[in-house]
């Protein structure tokens, strides 16, 4: 394979070899643990007690060259898990309170017996056991969801379970019994620890993820509309929460105790309810606003600062030769008319208008009343104003007529346009023109650096900066027009979905701030090719348009008395430090809030948050959705441990990394991540594992994913090291941290692998009984897990990717493909065909279902073992294994254990150890 390096001796089938520098840099990490732990780890960290890894240390480079066979992963059987550990008597959710305990150091004893026979009675050279990992023993995602999923497959969740909280990959069915559904507000910790003081020698994070508009499952029921008249919703009178279910009514029901701040406020008379002998309201089941943890309320006329209109979506394509050829135009321009009139259509009450621009900008007149769409150009970008008055926006079902033919038309209609220099900054003035005083949402189509009109960037990228502590200059915006007119669509309720189609730098970071600061998105599709991209472009734009969409929204977080909001993160907007703007507002919107102690808390009381979101809906309604939790409050750090929630911690700790880039190096930032997994890691050591030898790796069973999501989130293009990430791309993958949701950034830090080759009857099917899809069991993310005769299809964020080992049989590759050999696989397809086979069904049906989030499934990219160049994008998806410029995850736990062993010795021996010095 042209133009890989040189394979690293120790080296594991699968991976890439590091820069040389970075080589280097393990070389000496590995000496210094050497050095640190003569018993364990004088063994090269690559090869640490992981057999069938190391027996394919002869090979030599990646892909695996054919004739080596690939003598490791035929000890494991694919698919195959560790069995889940019994549940511990007493826990009713069937999960371990235990510890999970990884290695321990193997007695001398134990040592000569690992001796080979030759070296018995010599006087060999020192060297100590490896320590034995059974790779079916670490901590593995897919066993862990596996367990939570079995939980709840039958059983629905109550949300007055405060404590346990579905995984979020879990599909259950929640019943909101005063707590909100965890779909819309997931805590890091489900336990609130008392004081500042227990937080910190923890040293978890805490705060939230808020999803305020969150798409339920089609089994719960929908969010009740409450409309309290012109008086509005009841508040707390001092601290403006909304009435809820953990507010206390006293007095015989005259009054009623805030849950917040504990106020005493009157009822108003006509809500006066009567208390039965427990002192709730008789009434109680008939309100939703006191029996559900989430409730929308009707907002009065204070809430309105301008008449509400519904919605209005802007289209903006760049038509520059560029942008033409690579085939965006007709693809943006299929993926709009599939989103427009096919499947969900756009949000109710909807309307829609469209410009394309190049050196110009070009109006369409789309007003029913025509017999086709007119064009009128505006030529003068310095003085940008739009042209039509009526017909640029409207009903998308009324100018059916219209619509379809000239996006059927655009692509030969600029056929001819050899002008390049689209005049974005011109087009974003002509949309807030557009939209003013109503709202709404832009969605631009950009191919290329603005240099040309208003807004009109430099080209400033500088490989030189790369992978140095300057590159962080990069990641800053160029300068502040592109802000600035954020800022300006915010005021006026409109936000933006920046669709960018980088052939060369364009300047991510400067142009990402139309979504960021706008509460919009944004994508990315590198190296445009309408065939290959056309499929992913077509599934994102349909699940941007057709998904539940508000405007000129605010988001309010309040907590308890002795809590605050610290920060907040995401693509939002703030003028002071509480009120989140968020110009528009999607069912994926996820806000984080890192939140902090600014007193005591009660340990005999509940500690509460409420999070409203107040918004226009798409049909113009103004409504307050309010979302409610009572989380339990604890003196103890194990109970923290125990409660805590790996997947919104690292969903939080990911938006807080690429929030902290901007102002400081990255490699301070990995330093960072790898030292806070280390500390936490060590205090549960300390605090709640004492009673452990020190040999043993000790991780808290409801954090023990943490290493392997750090490590992950070590390697993403976002965070990892080396010159050879493209800026723009480091950007983009940083925007795509900041504004996912919980369950996205699970999908970004862990890929799901499917075994193919081998499906029972019932997988790849729904089952009827249940009525659910059954998946094959899936498959860790490792090279050597993968069985050469078998086939695999890989989703990770919006790629999927099928794998085809070298010896698949014939049979697959034609009941799935339609072809008689591996060789003949035409790799440039990228759909899946639609055979009459039941493995070909089956096959479909199981892309689709591993990139849920999409309308369709995300373009299929094919890489045969050993014989396509798509197998190294493919094999550095694997995040277990060495490769992107870090470690294996089994070296990495043992990093993470030399460390953490460091860190709990007594203090007077702790001199002279090497500091934490891993991958820099
Ligand atoms: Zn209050």
């Amino acid at each position: 394979m042209g133009g890989m390096s040189m394979a690293h001796p120790q080296q594991q089938p699968g991976m890439q070899s590091p820069p040389l520098g970075a080589q280097k840099q393990q070389q000496r990490t590995r000496r210094a643990y050497a050095a640190a732990s003569p018993v364990q780890n004088a063994a090269p960290m690559g090869a640490t007690g992981y057999p069938p890894m190391n027996s394919g240390a002869q090979q030599q480079g990646y892909p695996p060259a054919p004739s080596a066979p690939i003598s490791g992963p035929q000890t494991f059987v694919p698919g195959a898990q560790a069995p889940a550990p019994v549940p511990a008597p007493g826990s009713p959710y069937g999960r371990s309170p235990g510890d999970t305990a990884l290695m321990q150091n193997p007695g001398q004893a134990h040592y000569q017996q690992q001796q080979p026979p030759q070296q018995m009675g010599q006087q060999a050279p020192y060297e100590p056991p490896k320590p034995r990992i059974d790779p079916s023993q670490l901590p593995s995602p897919i066993a862990v969801h596996t367990r939570d999923q079995e939980v709840y497959t039958s059983e629905p969740y109550s949300t007055a379970n405060k404590t346990y909280v579905p995984i979020v990959s879990t599909e259950y069915t929640a019943v909101d019994e005063g707590n909100s559904n965890p779909r819309f507000v997931r805590l890091t910790m489900n336990n609130i620890p008392k004081t500042a003081e227990l937080l910190k020698s923890s040293h978890l994070p805490m705060g939230m993820i808020v999803q305020p508009l969150a798409d339920l499952a089609p089994s719960e029921d929908p969010v009740k509309l409450i409309d309290f008249g012109e008086e509005g919703p009841i508040r707390c009178l001092r601290c403006k929460t909304y009435i809820n279910p953990h507010m206390v009514f006293i007095n015989g029901g005259k009054s009623f105790v805030c849950n917040m701040c504990r106020h005493e406020n009157d009822v108003p008379d006509d809500y006066f309810c009567n208390l039965d002998m427990m002192g709730r309201r008789l009434d109680r089941e008939m309100r939703p606003e006191l029996r559900n943890g989430t409730v929308e309320f009707v907002a009065t006329k204070d809430f309105i600062t301008r008449a509400p209109t519904p919605a209005s979506f802007v289209f903006a394509i760049d038509v520059t030769w560029n942008a033409v050829q690579s085939g965006m135009v007709a693809q943006a321009a299929a993926a709009l008319k599939s989103a427009l009139y096919s499947g969900l259509g756009l949000p109710v009450g909807t309307k829609v208008g469209i410009i394309t621009f190049d050196r110009s900008a070009h109006f369409y007149s789309l007003s029913p009343l025509l017999d086709q769409a007119q064009m009128m150009v505006v030529p003068d970008i310095q003085d940008m104003f739009v042209p039509i008055h009526e017909g640029f926006v409207v009903d998308p079902l009324e100018s059916r007529h219209i619509i379809e033919p000239l996006l059927d038309a655009l692509p030969t209609m600029f056929a001819k346009n050899h002008t390049a220099e689209p005049v974005l900054g011109a087009v974003v003035q002509a949309a807030h023109e557009a939209l003013r005083a109503r709202g709404g949402k832009l969605f631009v189509f950009q191919t290329a650096l603005p240099t040309f009109g208003p807004g009109s960037l430099k080209q400033r990228d500088d490989a030189k900066l790369h992978n140095t502590d300057k590159e962080k200059a990069l990641y800053e915006p160029q300068d502040s027009f592109y802000r600035d007119w954020a800022v300006k669509l915010v005021e006026e309720g409109i936000s933006c979905s920046l669709y960018l189609f980088p052939a060369a730098y364009m300047d991510t970071a400067t142009l990402s701030q139309l979504s960021t600061v706008t509460g919009g998105e944004l994508y990315s599709y590198p190296a445009f090719e309408g065939g290959r991209d056309g499929q992913r472009l077509v599934a994102d734009l349909r699940a941007d348009v057709n998904r539940t969409y508000g405007s000129s929204a605010v988001l309010r977080i309040r907590t308890s008395d002795g809590l605050r909001v610290d920060e907040h993160y995401g693509n939002l907007f703030m003028r002071n430090h509480v009120d989140v703007e968020l110009a528009g507002v999607t069912s994926d919107t996820a806000i984080g809030a890192l939140l902090q102690h600014d007193g005591k808390l009660d340990e005999n009381q509940d500690v509460y948050f409420q999070a409203a979101l107040l918004y226009t809906t798409s049909d113009g309604q103004r409504r307050i959705r309010v979302h409610n939790l009572a989380i339990p409050c604890t003196t103890l750090i194990g109970n923290l441990f125990k409660f805590s929630d790996v997947d919104t911690s690292m969903n939080l700790v990911a938006k807080v990394a690429v929030t902290e880039a901007l102002t400081t190096p990255l490699r301070s930032i990995r330093e960072k991540l790898t030292d806070q997994c280390v500390q936490i890691h060590t205090a549960y050591r300390r605090n709640c594992a004492t009673h452990n030898s020190p040999a043993q790796l000790i991780l808290s069973e409801s954090y023990k994913l943490s290493p392997l999501y750090t490590l992950s989130l070590l390697k993403s293009p976002a965070i990892r090291s080396g010159a050879d990430v493209p800026v723009d791309q480091r950007v983009y993958h940083m925007c795509l941290l900041r504004q996912f949701s919980v369950r996205k950034s699970l999908d970004y830090l862990y890929p799901t692998i499917a075994p193919l080759h081998a499906l029972s009857d019932t997988e790849g099917a729904t089952d009827e009984a249940t009525g659910k899809f059954v998946l094959p069991a899936l498959v860790r993310a490792s090279y050597p897990m993968l069985d050469p005769a078998g086939a695999y299809l890989l989703a990770s964020g919006g790629s999927l990717v099928l794998w085809l080992g070298r010896q698949v049989s014939p049979s697959f590759v034609q009941d799935v493909l339609g072809v008689s050999s591996l060789e003949a696989v035409d790799i440039n397809a990228h759909e899946l065909p639609e055979l009459s086979t039941t493995l070909s069904q089956k096959v479909r049906a199981i892309a689709e279902r591993l990139v849920p989030a999409r309308a369709g499934y995300a373009n299929v990219q094919i890489a045969r073992q050993g014989m396509d160049r798509a197998e190294v994008p493919f094999a550095l998806m694997l995040v277990e294994d060495r490769n992107n410029d870090n470690m294996s995850y089994v070296d990495f736990l043992c990093a993470i254990h030399r460390q953490i062993q460091i860190e709990t010795r007594p203090k007077e021996n702790r001199q002279e150890q090497p500091k934490w010095s891993y991958n820099s």
